[in-house]
């Protein structure tokens, strides 16, 4: 067993997942976690009561060999179930395999499990009420302040790997020691967590296998299933204009006034709807782009604190745990120097976190604009038509993003030629796959597209 001192800052997922990877590699790892142990104490779990777990998040769990102890958790959803003004539904399956499934998960329950496989390693130790206040990159030392005693403490160590979420205050030193200019932008909307309770004998009041969407043009509501029955359901809406949160403000007729007219069908599901809205806090929403990662064999971000991305493409958490695959990887690969091993990781991952940053971004228009469009479904017929046809060559965007493991920037700029090839073939009056020009696409796709070499 080694005796470099690591310390992980942070034991929310990416923390508690990396901490299994570097106990497996016979490292003894402390985790200093700001909040109090979520296993003996009830604390709101953090940001999203639950989550979409997708095939990159589960090959960071393979990984580490913790899926197994996460199977239980899993909520298969085939695909978004679409509920317009009037509650009429449309059902979009989101691949055409049965493989092709994403699934609902309690954030929870997950980052529990996986503390309780980091301590039966025996390797790892969780330091709760622990806060990273600040951290000396010269001096190799972390400033600690020790929430339950109000005292603050300094540590040093060999290694630090902050993965101390969206905010961290490890990025916030870096920033100041190292002169980096990282671009942490705000999105103009914020989010409200509600909940459809189960019904009669636990039972789920809507279809229990789908991502339930109401798309409504500038704003979104969505839900997503519990194993207990109920649905987390969650409002994105603009801070400010009209509808807005500002404009809903604290005020209980407005905001049953608004539900009821924009969200009929889930209203009537919701009993506590006010109550929750006005007791819930509202949840800030961004991205995190940083030009720099890691400070030589020392230390390295992972996870939101490096790349925090806006929550449209369910790859938060997917991309953080995929970070941490990667990381042992090129441990493996620096065959112990961490200077190289950080150094590639950063490398490998960056161009892939901003890649996912800007298709999450791009997705919120999707899921609450253009599903509505017909357009929008013509082509995701076409997408699927060229994959079965083009198999090697097509894949459509989201399926790359979610079902395959090909690097995020890759599908990011397949995607982009995939989009000219899908406008192409379905301009003018083509109103259905059938009319589509197949020479027309033989062409394009050959012309265009190499074969993919998935991992
Ligand atoms: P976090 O999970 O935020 O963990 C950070 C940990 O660090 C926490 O435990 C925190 O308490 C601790 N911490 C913070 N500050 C300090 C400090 N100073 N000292 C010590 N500890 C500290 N991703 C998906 O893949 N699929 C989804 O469907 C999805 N849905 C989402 C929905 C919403 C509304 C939101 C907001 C996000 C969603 N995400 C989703 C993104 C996902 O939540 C994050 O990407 C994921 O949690 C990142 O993991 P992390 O460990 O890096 O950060």
């Amino acid at each position: 067993m080694s005796n470099e001192k690591i310390v992980i800052a942070g034991a929310g997922l990416a923390g508690s997942l990396l901490a299994i990877y570097l106990a497996r590699r016979g490292y003894a790892v402390d985790v200093f976690e700001k909040r109090p142990d979520m296993r003996l104490e009830t604390i709101s779990a953090g940001r999203s009561i639950n989550l979409a777990l997708a095939n990159r998040g589960m090959a960071g769990l393979e990984g580490a060999g913790v899926m197994e102890r996460v199977e239980p958790l899993l909520i298969p959803m085939e695909g978004r179930m679409l509920h317009d003004e009037q509650g009429k539904l449309d059902f979009q399956a989101y691949g055409k395999r049965p493989e092709e499934v994403i699934y609902s998960i309690s954030r929870g329950e997950l980052n529990k499990r996986l503390m309780d496989a980091a301590e039966e390693t025996g390797r790892v130790r969780f330091h709760f009420h622990q806060a990273l206040e600040s951290v000396d990159f010269n001096k190799r030392d972390v400033h600690l302040r020790d929430e339950a005693k109000n005292q603050q403490w300094t540590l040093g160590c060999d290694r630090l790997i902050a993965t101390d979420g969206a905010g961290s205050p490890t990025r916030q030193a870096m920033k100041q020691q190292l002169d980096i200019d990282v671009s942490e932008e705000l999105l103009g909307h914020a989010y409200k967590e509600l909940n459809i309770p189960a019904g009669k004998d636990g039972q789920w009041q809507m279809e229990k296998g789908a991502l339930h969407i109401w798309p409504r043009g500038g704003y979104m509501l969505i839900a997503l299933p519990n194993l207990d029955g109920s649905f987390t359901v969650t409002l994105f809406l603009p801070y400010e204009g009209n509808p807005s949160f500002d404009a809903l403000g604290n005020d209980p007729t407005r905001i049953q006034a608004f539900f009821h007219d924009n969200f009929e069908d889930a209203t009537r599901l919701m009993p506590a709807l006010v109550d929750t809205f006005l007791e819930n806090p509202l949840g800030k929403l961004g991205t995190v782009r940083s030009p720099q990662w890691r400070v030589d064999d020392f230390a390295l971000m992972l996870g939101d604190a490096a790349h925090a991305i806006v929550p449209f493409h369910g790859q938060g958490m997917n991309c953080a745990f995929e970070d941490c695959l990667e990381l042992d990887r090129c441990l493996d690969e620096a065959k112990g120097d961490w200077a190289q091993a950080f150094a590639l990781t950063e490398e490998r991952r960056r161009p892939n976190a901003n890649a996912i940053a800007d298709m999450a971004l791009e997705n919120y228009v999707e899921m609450r604009e253009s599903v509505r469009d017909p357009k929008f479904k013509l082509q995701k017929e076409l997408g699927w038509a060229l994959e079965e046809r083009y198999p090697e060559r097509f894949i459509p965007r989201y399926s790359m993003v979610m079902f395959h493991h090909l690097p995020y920037a890759e599908a990011q700029s397949r995607g982009c030629v995939q989009q000219e090839i899908l406008d192409a073939l379905t301009s003018g009056d083509v109103g259905k796959v059938a009319d589509v020009d197949w020479n027309q696409a033989d062409k394009l796709i050959q012309e265009r597209l190499s074969v993919i070499r998935d991992q």
